[in-house]
């Protein structure tokens, strides 16, 4: 191993999906890239997971698909399911199609092409405890390595890929970086990946994963039927944070029981984990660190697939690092560049999912089926819009058409507000601040934005009663 003692270009935290593309577009920029991760090498990449990700990643990084042994099964679609499960909406477009992955094998093919991409130091077994800061800025990470010695380790900057617990932003001292996530924006999930005998039980649509809401079954959140190939199944479900109860509980009898009839199952794996579902942190950056992936809350707020967001996450915190390597400078104005791209490329899509979201937890069974059930949304109008790559009307149109027709005209004209809203923060945010200076006042105009949906939230729920 190389020496410890000299100060790292950049440290990643953290070898997943958001650290491993991090440090492999660091270091394919010729920077001094020491990447670390608590977990042993073997075991980087396994992770309690739907085991999704789409096509696009790919393609923007120039990143080889899942092939091999690493690929469970490609997907051609999406199926969301009102809980009635009387009829479907079928999503069958570019930006639906995907894979499902094995996801420790996808971990470590992404770890082995970053190391192969010029990461100079690797260290597995290795727990970054806190932050070291010199003058106010970050300068470093005080880790704990494998032998229990514990080591300050410096860098120019730290790009932090720790997952949603991240240690690090619970430690960060700083006016703009949010320590805690609220129980109201993560749910908590509970999966198994089940198999059996074919002839015993058929998987259902095995080319595409099917989206099941439900807010008896899971509340405030959704159960997920993935094929993983003919006979097996990732199945799972998530619910509210304080739903109260054991969520394993509820998926064996909501979940296990209704799906699976075989009279075989192995269950191949299970266990819970936490998503973040909520726009990305406020601000992603400060003094000498950049905040990727969950450690960022850079994920989908409507169903909580965050793949995808971090290995963008990572590529443009690398991209930034980069340019503030070559300028010697690692303030947060001159980071503040990874701020912009994430914001305009994904936290805007991501705000306006996020208030969708917040409105879809509020709904009842009765509104999700009669809206969902209604003939109104056909494949070819959701290909047409999915074309224009405008996520967050596209989305809106959905969610408007399939509850055009409702006997609740108030609810029409909530659906209505809730798009002007999300047109509104989604224009907020393409126009995130160039510089810190004017973000109190762009932060104020999120807020207000939010606020006005808390509030239409409140009068709905107050009209039903
Ligand atoms: C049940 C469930 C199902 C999901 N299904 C999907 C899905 O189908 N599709 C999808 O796209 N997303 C899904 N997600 C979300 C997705 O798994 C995450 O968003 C994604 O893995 C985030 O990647 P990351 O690199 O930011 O963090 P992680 O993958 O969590 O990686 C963090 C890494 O940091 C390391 N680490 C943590 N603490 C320390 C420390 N102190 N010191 C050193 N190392 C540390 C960890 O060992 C880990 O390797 C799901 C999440 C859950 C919980």
């Amino acid at each position: 191993m190389e020496s410890l003692d000299k100060v790292f270009d950049v440290i990643v935290v953290g070898a997943g999906t958001g650290g491993a593309t991090a440090a492999r577009f660091a270091a394919q920029n010729g920077l001094d890239v020491c990447l670390l991760d608590r977990k042993p090498r073997n075991e980087i990449g396994s992770k309690i997971c739907g085991d999704a990700v789409g096509k696009e990643i790919f393609t923007l990084l120039n990143i080889k698909p899942p092939r091999g042994e690493e690929l469970s099964c490609p997907i051609i679609g999406a199926k969301l399911y009102p809980p009635n499960r009387e009829k479907c909406i079928e999503m069958k477009d570019p930006k639906q199609t995907g894979y499902i992955i094995d996801r420790i094998k996808f971990g470590q093919r992404l770890l082995k092409e970053a190391l192969e991409a010029g990461v100079n130091t690797f260290l597995d077994n290795t727990m970054a405890l806190d932050l070291v800061y010199t003058n106010k800025i970050v300068s470093g990470v005080k880790i704990k390595l494998e032998n229990g010695e514990k080591v300050d380790l410096k860098s120019k900057i730290v790009i932090d890929a720790s997952g949603l617990y991240s240690p690090l932003r619970k430690k960060i001292e700083s006016d703009i970086i949010e320590k805690e996530i609220s129980d109201t924006d993560a749910i908590l999930c509970y999966r198994e990946i089940v198999t059996f005998p074919k002839q015993d039980q058929e998987v259902q649509d095995p080319q595409y994963i099917s989206i099941i809401l439900d807010q008896e079954k899971a509340p405030g959140g959704y159960i997920w039927y993935f094929p993983k190939d003919d006979h097996s199944l990732n199945i799972g479900l998530g619910v509210y944070m304080n739903y109260g109860g054991k969520v394993k509980d509820l998926y064996k009898k909501h979940v296990y029981n209704e799906f699976i009839n075989a009279s075989e199952v192995k269950i191949l794996s299970s266990g819970g984990g936490v998503a973040p579902v909520r726009r990305p942190l406020w601000s992603c950056v400060d003094n000498g660190i950049m905040f990727v992936g969950d450690a960022a809350f850079q994920v989908n707020p409507l169903h909580g697939g965050g793949i995808d967001p971090s290995m963008r996450g990572g590529y443009y915190a690398a991209l930034t690092a980069a340019s503030a390597i070559e300028s010697g400078d690692y303030s947060m104005e001159k980071l503040w560049d990874y701020n912009c791209k994430v914001m305009i490329n994904f936290g805007a899509e991501f705000a306006a999912l996020d208030l969708l979201r917040r409105v879809l937890q509020s709904l009842s069974n009765s509104d999700l089926n009669f809206g969902l059930q209604k003939d109104l949304l056909t494949a070819s109008e959701i290909l047409q819009i999915a074309e224009t790559g405008d996520l967050t009307l596209s989305l809106w149109d959905m969610a408007f058409k399939a509850f055009k027709g409702i006997m609740r005209p108030d609810l029409l004209l909530d659906l209505n507000y809730l798009r002007l809203r999300m047109n509104e923060i989604a224009k907020i945010y393409k126009h995130f601040p160039k510089t810190s200076k004017t973000f109190p006042q762009w932060k104020e105009r999120v807020r207000e934005q939010y606020k006005k949906i808390e509030k239409m939230i409140i009068d709905l729920k107050s009209n039903r009663k």
